[in-house]
């Protein structure tokens, strides 16, 4: 299983919100069932095969009923359910690499948290400011979202603490060029 904050930093990218408690709460379960925990939570990890697969994870009737369920409930649900479905086909995914890869992957979703620039950028996701980018009937709005500064500190912070107990993932941020000082340093956002 990825951990709950590699979930979270591909939320951010995705959506402009890391989603990390609803992660946690996804995988809670592991921690009484460990490597069957997604026998709970995990209806789309466990339809796998018999409902999709890695040609088309996401089909048209799922996509069709999170754009019903974001008509009657709101986008904000929508976007939620789109982020419980997600972490199953990340799960999955994670199934198929190697440990090194694991670490790989590990190593640049760390990178992209630690570096501001590249999610206002790349991801479009202005983390200290508090906007998201997003394209709302053709037309690219910043949409403010008060929540995101303190939940980006928060990941932040709890991925900081990760690679400081972690030399694999220091030595991959080193390979990202990543400024490391800060990160060893007891200095938090
Ligand atoms: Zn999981």
């Amino acid at each position: 299983m990825a951990d709950a904050w590699v979930h979270a930093v591909i939320d951010l990218i995705a959506y402009g919100r890391p989603y990390f408690d609803l992660h946690k709460e996804k995988d809670k379960p592991h921690e009484f069932l460990l490597s069957n925990h997604r026998i709970v939570n995990h209806k789309w990890y466990q339809a796998y095969k018999r409902l999709w697969n890695f040609h088309d994870p996401f089909p048209s009737w799922l996509k069709e009923s999170i754009r019903i369920l974001g008509n009657e409930e709101g986008a904000d649900k929508a976007e939620e359910k789109m982020a419980w479905v997600d972490h199953d086909y990340i799960d999955r995914t994670w199934d198929v690499l190697s440990d090194q890869d694991r670490k790989y992957c590990e190593g640049f979703f760390a990178w992209v948290l630690f570096s501001p620039d590249i999610l206002k950028h790349w991801a479009g996701v202005d983390v200290f400011k508090g906007r998201i980018q997003r394209v709302i009937k053709s037309r690219e709005i910043l949409e403010s979202s008060p929540g995101l500064k303190s939940e980006y500190k928060r990941l932040y912070n709890y991925v900081k603490a990760v690679v400081r107990n972690n030399k694999i993932l220091q030595n991959m941020l080193e390979h990202y060029g990543q400024e490391i000082k800060s990160i060893k340093g007891g200095s938090e956002l």
